[in-house]
């Protein structure tokens, strides 16, 4: 089939949840992918954030192909020899006590749900079916019926209820706001260190600061979605370090994989975790060998081979270059590390218009919330990239 067949065969056999750019890729090596033409792009998406390692990463599909080779499913029945040295490493780069392994993000996010209620209930004090949890508007952290229940998206949200009652949302950046919405059965607050989906949107300074200090004086478990944040995207192994605070859960995914497969974890610097008993939570393939080993790999290269610190320089240097566009049509440029957003003003019509003419300079970008482009290459992306990637996208948007 070529790229025409493949695509209707999809428009009429698949169910119509996404409206991809189209392009048919297949294959991928680092910051490239090719379409079924042998045309080459640079992807500024990088499957939102879950391939910072690059595409295909050599040293994680040779650990993906050996532990294939050897075990890759046991269940949680049994241990299997790959769980204890995920956990080892995952708590060592983290700096958590305990670790819940996971597949999906989302399934990430209703762990913690699951298990910051329980604590309410059986640590906080928190009359039975009575936990709050706080979270944000336009907040983005997956797609189950809990998860949509707070979210503030029409089409996230509408025609799915009924909806998970227990949220409280807040404008996301408003410390007076959510210090408001705390009552004496809030357990938790659910919050993103800069909203991804929403067009990356980083909240004011001291905004983190007076949240983690009025989640510890009311005794309400901060829990931090790094699903898209952490594992170097912003120039730090997790965004919180930026903010100088520690979550008390912490939500990641995506990038745990480097691409090759679902892997979420919970993460938990407090007595969170140890409220789930035997029986009361799990997932046939939640730390499965395979999935553990894939995982060690993927944050063995992020740290080896400096992948952190590239993000870091080379966000800079990628918003500089943003910066320097001269444009009547780009109303902001914003980022930190390699998370990174142009807005257009809404006289350019929308932001999808835009991409279609990247992807015909062989750069792949993702449109959100109408006028705002995402830019998140992989974090290994050299200067020489970054230039090229400015002169595109100066090119599709200067004057
Ligand atoms: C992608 C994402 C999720 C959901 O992850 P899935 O693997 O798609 O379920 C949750 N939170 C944030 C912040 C995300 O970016």
């Amino acid at each position: 089939m070529n790229a025409t067949n493949l695509i209707d065969t999809e428009q009429r056999l698949g169910a119509h949840n996404y409206k991809p750019l189209d392009v048919v890729l297949t294959r991928g090596e680092g910051v490239y992918v090719w379409d079924t033409d042998g045309k080459r792009y640079l992807d500024c998406l990088s499957a939102y954030s879950a391939v910072n390692q690059g595409h295909c990463h050599p040293k994680i599909r040779e650990a993906m192909i050996e532990q294939s080779a050897r075990l890759t499913l046991t269940s949680r029945a049994f241990r299997n020899d790959q769980l204890a040295h995920f956990y080892e490493e995952v708590a060592a780069l983290t700096g958590s006590h305990k670790v819940l392994p996971m597949n999906s993000g989302a399934e990430a996010v209703e762990t913690a749900i699951k298990a910051v209620r329980k604590w309410g209930y059986e640590v906080k004090g928190v009359p039975e079916g009575k936990a709050e949890i706080i979270v944000c508007a336009d907040n983005f952290h997956g797609r189950t019926l809990s998860i949509i229940s707070f979210s503030t998206d029409p089409d996230a949200r509408a025609g799915f209820g009924p909806y998970t009652p227990g949220f409280r949302i807040v404008p996301f950046g408003d410390a007076d706001a959510f210090a408001a919405a705390i009552n004496e059965n809030t357990v938790a607050a659910l919050i993103e260190p800069i909203q991804g989906e929403a067009g990356v949107i980083i909240p004011p300074a001291g905004y983190f600061t007076r949240v983690r200090e009025l989640c510890t004086t009311n005794k309400v478990t901060l829990i931090l979605d790094e699903i898209q944040t952490g594992l170097g995207r912003t120039g730090k192994m997790l965004a919180e370090e930026h903010e100088g605070i520690e979550a008390d859960v912490t939500l990641i995914g995506k990038a745990l994989s480097g691409g090759f497969y679902p892997v979420s974890a919970v993460l938990s610097n407090s007595e969170v975790l140890g409220v789930l008993k035997p029986g009361q939570h799990g997932s046939t393939f939640g730390g499965n060998p395979l999935a553990c080993a894939v995982a060690r790999a993927a944050l063995r290269v992020l740290t080896e081979e400096g992948m952190i610190e590239n993000a870091a320089t080379m966000g800079e240097y990628f918003m500089d270059g943003l910066r320097s566009i001269r444009s009547n049509i780009v109303k902001d440029v914003r980022g930190r590390g390699l998370m990174m957003a142009v807005e257009l003003e809404p006289e350019a019509g929308g932001a999808r218009s835009y991409c279609y003419a990247l992807k015909d300079l062989g750069l792949l970008a993702k449109d959100t919330h109408e006028h705002t482009i995402r830019l998140a290459p992989p974090l290994i992306i050299t200067r020489a990239q970054v230039d090229w990637s400015v002169e595109q996208i100066a090119r599709v948007l200067g004057t």
